[in-house]
């Protein structure tokens, strides 16, 4: 071809770090779309809605533009604001923690567990101020937080508990999916994670009222919505009930994400062989701690993850280079808020195992795709490395 960038020439073909599962009925949806002529918040975002809550068992599901907008509006429905302190993992994607600010409210980090990178009733509880008002777990990287004992403390001490399960999607609690018995669980499709539809995000809660108000929340809290309004035959006239937002989810996003709703429990079982395979064939590399599931519930490997050992024979950004050496795309784990300039100002606790994770972890590639032969590889540069020999 001409006219086209060479690239440049590699051994073995490069292993990305994510990779939508795409086929032609997605491009096929998304071009429907077009040609009706709605391609703003209608007919498919409801119908992508009724799959959401098929697909994890929930009562309801309000898409909105993406996770972030929906962890806002969580923040809104629970009357959150100045003087108010709501408790969360420092060890998350700083969305987590940026919505908290959104209303006014005071992020307050607790540690996580070393096992499953989760919040745990022992770090809230020791975070519980008379200002708590309530608490955000995050489903990290897919990994169940644990639910029951989280919800029981909650209960005990009047605070609302918030689900961050951006990347949860077909995880599951005591054989349950996660979002299926929540006041409120928030799910992302951005490309990183397991069902994707660019930006897009979805609220499941099994509150009919709550529903109904987030759903208006979500398009200026308005009486009626424009896609209703343009159907009703006759002139409606809205009212603004109280002051909204325009997180909106299009209908082009809705098409793509009904086509992925079909695909998701093939993508959550690829997911876990790949992850199974990952822990066979990276178990012997010596002191590699290695994601799996907790004994209360399964991940869908959103992400799957390693943390070095303290005296691993190289660094991490070393071993990030060889990887790239070897063609893979890997990363740093997820980051400690709590160490970002945006959350200098915030007090928190000791945070050791935050801290740990956050220095030493490393996210592996994994997606739909993803040939055995690409983990071989992965495999082969960390025995390599860690055995402390040279290469
Ligand atoms: C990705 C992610 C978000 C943000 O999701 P968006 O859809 O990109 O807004 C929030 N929290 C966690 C834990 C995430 O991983």
């Amino acid at each position: 071809m001409t006219g086209t960038i060479e690239e440049p020439a590699t051994r073995l073909a490069d292993v990305p770090m994510a990779r939508p599962w795409f086929g032609p009925e997605e491009v096929q949806a998304v071009s429907d779309v077009v040609a009706s002529g709605w391609v703003s918040q209608g007919a498919r975002v409801v119908e992508f809605e009724a799959e959401i809550a098929a697909a994890v068992d929930a009562r309801h599901a309000v898409a909105v533009s993406n996770c972030t907008t929906a962890l806002h509006l969580g923040m809104v429905v629970a009357s959150l604001g100045v003087g108010d302190e709501v408790i969360v993992p420092s060890l998350s994607f700083v969305a987590s923690a940026n919505v908290i600010r959104y209303v006014g409210a005071t992020p307050v980090f607790a540690d996580v567990s070393p096992l499953t990178h989760n919040i745990t009733p022992e770090s809230v509880l020791a975070a519980i101020t008379p200002r708590t008002r309530a608490v955000m777990v995050v489903h990290q990287c897919g990994v169940p937080a644990d639910l029951g004992t989280l919800r029981a403390l909650c209960d005990e001490h009047g605070l609302e508990l918030l689900e961050d399960a951006a990347c949860a999607i077909g995880s599951t609690y005591l054989g349950r999916p996660i979002g299926s018995d929540s006041r409120f669980a928030a799910f992302s499709f951005h490309p990183r994670k397991v069902l994707v539809t660019g930006e897009g995000g979805m609220i499941t809660t099994d509150d009919a009222e709550l529903a109904a108000r987030l759903g208006r929340l979500r398009q200026h809290a308005m009486s009626v919505s424009s896609f209703d309004r343009d159907r009703a035959g006759e002139v409606v006239v809205e009212q603004y009930l109280e002051t909204g937002f325009n997180f909106r989810m299009t209908d082009m996003q809705a098409a793509l994400g009904i086509v992925q709703c079909r695909r998701l429990a093939e993508m959550i079982a690829t997911r876990r062989r790949l992850g199974q395979r990952y822990r066979a064939v990276l178990g012997d590399v010596p002191g590699l701690e290695i994601v799996g599931d907790p004994d209360y519930g399964q991940t869908n490997y959103q992400s799957f993850w390693v943390v070095l050992p303290d005296d691993a024979a190289v660094s991490r950004d070393e071993l990030l280079r060889r990887l790239l050496e070897a063609g893979v795309h890997a990363r740093h784990g997820v980051t400690a808020s709590h160490l970002e300039p945006a959350f200098a100002d915030v007090r928190h606790p000791p945070l050791p195992v935050t801290e740990r994770v956050a220095r030493q972890s490393v996210l592996l590639p994994i997606y739909h795709e993803m040939p055995d032969s690409a983990q071989d590889r992965v495999a082969a540069v960390f025995a390599e490395a860690l055995s402390g020999r040279h290469h």
